[in-house]
């Protein structure tokens, strides 16, 4: 398919700040991204470049690549990843390079008549024939950068099971959101209660473990199937300061930090997985802690900024259970579905992730049902966040 034109445009995220959405012209049509932006982002993750510099980078490349022909992704991303020449993307941008990947995805998949998931399975998972509902990430307390409170840990996930339905899923979640909802306002001042960047309360809680008890008694008095469970994500790179972890007013070190999440278990048999226990060059402490803990899931997200290379060193290590992929921390659609088949091949729980400023956009979805894999991060089930969960009903749910 031959690119005539690519053309970058500014758009808010959900947080209100600066992002960009990328338009892809070629021969047999057009198609667009909207590319959402994180806070906690791991330093090995694909560079952002701002919205001015972006909207250079994109005449750069419409410069470069007009008039050349591709006739997958691949070709297209080899081209970008050549054209950019850095490993984290330091020219073009992650952002950028993502936007122009997945909108050339989108052009193929109108040109073909198909749905974006259908032209990545085709391409890059070919072997895979069955599409199992992926289990939801739910965030539904926000905490650490992502809300203005004393939680230094920053997302407490209801982590649903797969029902028959996506829509049965979704209404449950909701319930429970609800329920949650009224809890709080019965606990504190209703006044007090707030909504965080992915949707969660925010409150002023006694200490980080205090939403984990309150989420066990959430699952609890909503009857919700045992199989529904809890997870975390600490993001501990955003609270690790000077050799030492502030949570908060404690200064912990690695092994007491490991002793707090381990009495997290203890007390809250409900919590299972555990993301970014550690900072992101920590691998040391992830594989000592996921060693001593088999029971627990460690899930790397700023640790393996969704990179098959770093996928594969963690796992080689024993560090982890779960991976995080997020396209953006990636930077192209070829990079985001090797992550994926690597770590579908060492045996991981794959997590197709959003980001904390996101937009209506819903790809990461497509990339979920692509890859057949095992969940979706998507948080709470309002606002900003339902594009992606009014997605997995539409490409999920069969009536
Ligand atoms: C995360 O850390 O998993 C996350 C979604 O946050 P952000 O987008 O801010 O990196
Ligand atoms: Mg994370």
């Amino acid at each position: 398919m031959k690119i005539l034109d690519i053309r970058i445009r500014e758009r808010e995220d959900s947080r209100g700040a600066p992002t960009i959405v990328v338009f892809v012209t070629t021969k047999g049509g057009a198609g667009e991204a909207s590319i959402p932006s994180g806070k906690s982002t791991g330093m090995r993750e694909a560079k952002t470049l701002a919205p001015k510099d972006a909207v250079n980078a994109g005449a750069q490349i419409a410069a470069a690549l007009a008039g050349h022909d591709f006739s997958n992704n691949r070709a297209l991303d080899k081209t970008l990843i050549a054209l950019d020449g850095t490993p984290l993307k330091k020219n073009l941008g992650g952002n950028v390079m993502l936007g122009v990947s997945l909108a050339f995805a989108r052009v193929r998949a109108a040109a073909e008549g198909k749905a974006l998931w259908e032209i990545l399975r085709a391409e890059y998972f070919p072997d895979l024939a069955a599409t199992p509902i992926p289990r939801i990430f739910a965030n539904l307390v926000n905490g650490g950068v992502h809300a203005k409170s004393n939680l230094s840990l920053q997302e407490y996930l209801v982590v649903a099971k797969p029902y028959l339905s996506v829509s049965d899923v979704i209404a449950g979640l909701k319930k429970l959101y609800a329920i949650l909802g009224k809890m709080l306002a019965e606990k504190f001042p209703s006044a007090s209660v707030g909504i965080g960047d992915e949707g969660g309360y925010v409150a002023d809680f006694r200490d980080d473990r205090e939403p984990l008890e309150i989420l066990t008694k959430l699952l609890r008095v909503s009857h919700s199937d045992d199989s529904w469970f809890l997870g975390l994500d600490a993001a501990a790179s955003t609270f690790f300061k000077n050799g030492s972890y502030r949570l908060g007013n404690e200064t912990l070190t690695a092994a007491e930090l490991a002793t707090r999440y381990a009495s997290y278990a203890k007390t809250v048999p409900l919590l299972k997985t555990i993301e970014d226990p550690f900072a992101e060059d920590s691998l040391d402490d992830f594989a000592a802690f996921q060693k001593a803990h088999p029971e627990l899931r460690l899930i790397g997200d700023d640790l393996t900024v969704s990179n098959a290379a770093a996928i594969t060193a963690a796992t080689a290590r024993g560090a982890i259970k779960g991976v995080i992929v997020k396209p953006n921390q990636a930077g192209t659609v070829t990079e985001t579905c090797d992550a994926i088949t690597a770590a579908t091949a060492h045996g991981l729980d794959v997590i197709v992730s959003h980001r904390s400023g996101e937009t209506p956009d819903p790809f990461l979805v497509h990339f979920a049902k692509a890859g057949n894999v095992y969940g979706v991060k998507i948080g709470a089930p309002i606002a900003h966040r339902l594009p992606r969960y009014e997605e997995l009903v539409r490409i999920y749910d069969t009536c």
